[in-house]
């Protein structure tokens, strides 16, 4: 039985679309984002303490994606998705402390060190898989700023049917985040445009409707995908049987809002939990919403958690589709966290804790401190660790004074070969890439 998804935008006699055609389309024709018809029910009391990441997520995907994909494809494509560590870490202080009962889900321990390993991980291999089934190919056009690209890069690199072409703007990402990008891949080709972000964003959306490019079955791979969501609601399953007590609060670290909307599916498929608290930089659209002010959305302001620099969120859509707004109030809190007050909270809690955290972290850590002194936060609460401190060397050493150790793959992708070519800010520059 295949599960009906809907745009956000579709009224009662619009008609549903199945997940396979959900995933390769991205957006809606209507300019809407892919959400379930009905979130379906998955059974979490069959989840155990003792079922790995793969075991749960074959589980929730036979509830989300039915027979689409058979059983035994999709615990293959899982298992090789998901194939590394999700450590649940305390975070206790020594004597208790304002961090006893808060543990760090990190997330970071996939190739490319950040949570996007588990979208694009396996929205690559499902969608390796539909295209095998229906004989076509297709060509991922994504321009990035940072972890996007690289996480997208390496999990679709060597699909068979799939090539990925990414474009970032020269001398505007850091020099951690280069290196990922351009590190050669086969099926990969990076391109360093001479210009800005929004340059290479507004060349990706012109090639999208340009009649040369018709034909070269381009697709996208950012957040506006359901397939990139799915993934991420299984983390919040797996930190939930691990708890030693139930309902927790997740505290996730915020910008386009795709992770939180995970978190929010999980909840509404029966996952229980206390609440999430929606941890911001300088963009602050969406604490704005929630506290009732007449918000709108603002350009994007620049910041040391640059991953979370969105002004638009573009999952806002979703989550209005998927909550209504008392709802939305009551299960979700959100704070802002400007730039100081990260590199405070990465000395507040390394003095406490000794644990390092990258400034996205801090964003989330600093949220809860603040909440937890205003007593709103009471029992377990899981922070969501979205990136390896070592991807900004920088930021740790302004703030702790030393560097973070490196894992071994990060040291290993500078040692690899590069493939890297500039281009010009045209999207006609593009015409040797896409076709042919
Ligand atoms: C992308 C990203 C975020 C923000 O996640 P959204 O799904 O866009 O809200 C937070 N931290 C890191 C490290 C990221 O790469």
């Amino acid at each position: 039985m295949a599960i009906p998804y809907r745009s956000t935008r579709s009224t009662p006699d619009t008609g549903s679309i199945s997940f396979a055609e959900a995933l390769l389309r991205g957006l809606a024709p209507d300019g809407g984002l892919y959400v379930p018809e009905n979130p379906p029910r998955t059974s979490f009391v069959h989840i155990s303490r003792g079922d790995t990441l793969p075991d749960m997520a074959c589980s929730v995907f036979a509830a989300w994606i039915g027979d689409e994909i058979s059983a035994s494809d999709q615990e293959r494509i899982v298992r090789d998705a998901l194939d590394f560590p999700v450590p649940l870490v305390p975070l206790a202080s020594k004597g208790g402390g304002p961090w006893s009962n808060t543990f760090v889900l990190e997330l970071f321990h996939g190739p490319t060190l950040s949570f996007k390993d588990f979208g694009a991980r396996t929205m690559a291999r499902w969608m390796g898989y539909f295209l095998e089934r229906r004989s076509e190919r297709a060509t991922i056009l994504v321009a990035t700023s940072g972890d996007t690209g690289s996480a997208v890069a390496d999990g679709f690199a060597g699909q068979d049917r799939i090539r990925v072409v990414l474009l970032y703007p020269k001398d505007k990402v850091s020099r951690v985040q280069e290196q990922q990008l351009i590190a050669e891949r086969p099926g990969v080709q990076a391109l360093c445009v001479a210009g800005d972000f929004d340059d290479c964003q507004r060349m990706a959306k012109e090639a999208f409707v340009h009649p040369a490019f018709a034909g070269a079955g381009l697709s996208s791979a950012n957040s506006i995908n359901i397939g990139r969501l799915l993934p991420q609601m299984m983390y919040y399953v797996l930190a939930a049987s691990r708890l030693p007590a139930e309902n927790p609060w997740f505290c996730v670290p915020s910008g386009n809002l795709g992770n939180l909307t995970g978190g929010v599916l999980a909840h509404l498929s029966g996952l229980p939990v206390a609440g999430f608290l929606a941890a911001h930089n300088a963009n602050d659209f969406f604490p704005r919403f929630l506290s009732g002010e007449d918000a709108g959305f603002a350009p994007t302001i620049r910041t040391l958690s640059n991953a979370m620099d969105v002004g638009a969120p573009s999952n806002f859509e979703r989550l209005q589709a998927l909550l209504d707004r008392p709802t939305m109030q009551r299960l979700i809190r959100a704070e802002r966290v400007l730039d100081e007050d990260t590199v405070a909270s990465m000395r507040r809690v390394y003095e406490a804790t000794g644990y390092v955290a990258d400034p996205h972290t801090a964003v989330g850590l600093e949220a809860v401190r603040r909440q937890r002194a205003l007593g709103a936060l009471q029992g377990p609460v899981v922070v969501l660790a979205t990136a390896h401190p070592a991807k900004f060397p920088e930021t740790v050493h302004a703030a702790l004074g030393f560097e973070p150790d490196a894992p071994d793959r990060l040291a290993a992708i500078g040692a690899q070969g590069t493939a890297v070519e500039e281009v010009i800010p045209s999207v006609e520059a593009l015409r040797p890439y896409l076709v042919g």
